[in-house]
């Protein structure tokens, strides 16, 4: 087992890590940037060092200072979290090189997913059911008009770099396709600088299940079970839970069995999440695969009560998976509500500040994954996640119920947050019903404004 691992991240991630590490009896190294000095994960860490200044592509993003803080602390392994250097394949080859471990998967399987349009043919390959669209990358507005014109619309315009939502396109109808091509296009080349895109079937009213997996290095693959992220605001998913109200039992088993051959026709592991489409007839489609942890790992640690954090570094380190598919049991149901300094009055604008007095809910089945506290200044450099809840209870009704009481009980001042929007969304009866596309159609009109 790893002696010393540098978290390379911030907030409530490199918080996470930092208490699986703690757990496990490894030496954690926080890295940080100047405005993060204060930072929770800086302060929390057995060893912090201070990389760069506040700008990401000067400290978190800096694959050179980040690997000299790793070898300066001689640490054995690097955890990257989510976003950041996560999916940078030049940094896992980096990593490698340094003769340090990187805790997620091979450099050849990230840039295999990373891009989507490939990641679609190694799916269709294996075959595992993929959104009709097109067969590669497009770069042309032309050739690309031809390809969505034999689809049929509406479609959607994706970025084969993509990510969080950026890039993408919905297209109703012929006429608008060359000019959304190109938006898209330069979306995707000022966010990834990367002009290649594809297109896909957009399937209406669809919602966003994706399963958790977990692989060792020795072929073992299983699943932990489905997340349902419909509840999504610009693409980004804002509630999560598991399991979902259309997944039943023979369905969950067709779908898992679907994501263990999507991780085993990449040759993956470490944990990774394989995220379909369903339509209203519960057809569903692979749309991509994340090879890191997602943030809403928590609901599934919360009913399968495995610690996917301390897995990831268990793979890492050599050891096989301790379970067998037959070993994962679904136990109840769990939330997850990202909380975000923004102001849903103005758009959903970001709006960090300094936190003057927080409180956090508590009681069983209450979890609050978070780096804020009294006092912390939250810098304007980074996401405006700020906190995670999540609750877990013997069905859905009751998890809803507390999941109403954790969020009427948080209070978060000194800066405007989503709670109240969350409260309101998740006490009325669309949420209860299970109306996902009511909910996001008002996420959409109030994103507007
Ligand atoms: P990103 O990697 O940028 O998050 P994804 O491909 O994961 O992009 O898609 C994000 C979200 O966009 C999905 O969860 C879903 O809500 C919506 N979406 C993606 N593809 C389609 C599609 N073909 N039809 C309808 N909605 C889609």
């Amino acid at each position: 087992m790893f002696n010393k691992i540098l978290i390379a991240n911030r907030g409530e991630i490199a918080v996470r890590i930092i208490r699986a590490c703690r757990e496990m009896g490894i030496t954690s190294v926080a890295i940080c940037s100047d405005v993060d000095k204060d930072a929770l994960h800086a302060q929390l860490a057995d060893e912090t060092i201070c990389i760069g200044p506040a700008k990401a592509k000067d400290s978190y993003l800096n694959m050179e200072r980040v690997l000299s803080a790793a070898v300066a602390a001689d640490v054995d392994a690097i955890h990257p979290g989510f976003g950041f250097l996560s999916e940078n394949t030049k940094f896992v080859k980096m990593c490698e090189e340094c003769g340090i471990t990187f805790i997620g998967p091979d450099a050849l399987c990230i840039s295999k997913m990373g891009d989507k349009a490939e990641a679609r043919k190694t799916m269709i390959k294996a075959n595992v059911p993929v959104v009709p669209g097109s067969e590669g990358a497009l770069y042309d507005k032309d050739e690309a008009k031809k390809c969505a014109d034999s689809i049929g619309y509406p479609v959607i315009i994706k970025a084969v770099s993509g990510g969080g939502g950026k890039g993408m396109r919905i297209v109703q109808d012929e006429k608008n396709f060359e000019h959304l091509f190109e938006t898209a296009q330069t979306e995707s080349v000022n966010a990834f600088s990367d002009d290649a895109m594809y297109i896909e079937k957009y399937i209406k009213n669809c919602r966003h299940i994706e399963f958790q997996i977990l692989a060792d290095k020795y072929g073992n693959v299983v699943h932990l079970g489905e997340r349902d992220c419909s509840i999504q605001r610009r693409h980004q998913k804002m509630i999560e839970e598991t399991p979902s109200k259309v997944v039943d039992a023979e369905l969950r088993k067709k779908m898992g069995r679907d994501a263990i051959k999507a991780a085993k026709a990449s040759n993956y592991y470490s944990a990774g999440t394989v995220e379909f489409i369903m339509d209203e007839d519960n057809n569903y489609y692979f749309i991509e695969m994340n090879t890191r942890v997602q943030v809403e790992h928590p609901i599934t640690e919360m009913v399968t009560g495995i610690d996917i954090i301390k897995e990831m570094i268990n793979i890492a380190a050599g050891k096989e998976l301790p379970f067998v598919q037959k070993d994962i049991k679904l136990r109840g149901h769990s939330i997850e509500c990202r909380i975000n300094a923004e102001d849903p009055d103005n758009g959903f604008r970001p709006m960090p500040g300094t936190a003057t007095n927080i409180h956090f809910p508590g009681g069983i089945g209450v979890r609050v994954d978070s780096a804020l506290y009294n006092g912390y200044k939250i810098p304007v450099n980074y996401d405006s996640m700020i906190a995670k809840i999540i609750v877990h209870a013997d069905n859905r009704e009751n998890a809803v119920n507390k999941m109403k009481s954790a969020l009427g009980e948080l209070i978060v001042e000194g800066m405007k947050t989503n709670i109240d929007y969350l409260y309101d969304i998740v006490t009325g009866e669309d949420y209860i019903n299970g109306n996902v596309n009511s909910i996001n159609k008002k996420l959409a009109e109030d994103t507007l404004v």
